[in-house]
């Protein structure tokens, strides 16, 4: 997507530890015309498939997921961060391994949120090692319900997640793919191949 990779590469900032910072308009201050045209671009792509529920993970997740879900007119529902003392048989739990803040958080659903009629879409920022999206997979799998797709706003296509995500078999779409980039002289590479 066109839009978005000129935006990254405009107000994108490269930081050590592989991080790219997008704070300015995707994961802190958010430019609501851009999620617009990310859900406007993610119903295109996933235009033939017959989705009854947008999942995300709290927290940069869920502007996007909210926005996206007005095109698919579906709800959101976005899995949360808990204390593994709070984890009843009422909820359907995972545990994620943050690769932002290094720490692993158990991370749940309702079971009222989500059954095995529910045919789900995916939504994240990022796509880095695949931990998040591995986890969210689960938590669907744990409800009986299908993985439809999965959108993704950036993949850094230099670590293993997209791989690790379509070995599985399960159809990932990336509006950009970081192909490779340099905290020292800021520059970004985008794949060919993305949108
Ligand atoms: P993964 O689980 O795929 O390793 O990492 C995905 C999660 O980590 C995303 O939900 C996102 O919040 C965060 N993340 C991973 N890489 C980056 C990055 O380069 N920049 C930012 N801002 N967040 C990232």
């Amino acid at each position: 997507m066109q839009l978005l990779k000129d935006r990254i590469i405009k107000d994108g900032n490269v930081k050590p530890g592989n991080v790219l910072k997008v704070d300015s308009f995707l994961n802190h201050q958010m430019d609501i015309e851009l999620f617009n045209e990310i859900g406007k671009e993610f119903k295109r792509l996933f235009a033939d498939l017959n989705i009854t529920k947008i999942l995300t993970i709290e927290a940069s997740g869920i502007g996007i997921a909210c926005i996206v879900a007005q095109y698919f007119n579906v709800p959101v529902v976005f899995a949360k961060k808990a204390q593994s003392i709070n984890i009843d048989g009422e909820v359907y739990s995972t545990k994620i391994e943050s690769f932002t803040h290094k720490k692993t958080y158990d991370v749940i659903v309702s079971k009222r949120f989500l059954n095995k009629d529910d045919r789900v879409l995916i939504i994240d920022d990022f796509l880095a090692n695949g931990c998040a999206l591995v986890g969210l997979i689960d938590l669907v799998v744990s409800a009986g319900a299908s993985v439809e797709g999965i959108g993704i706003v950036i993949e850094k296509g230099f670590q293993s997640g997209g791989e690790i995500i379509r070995e599985m078999g399960i159809r990932l779409e990336s509006l950009a793919i970081v192909e490779s980039m340099n905290a020292e002289d800021g520059t970004v590479v985008f794949r060919e191949d993305a949108r």
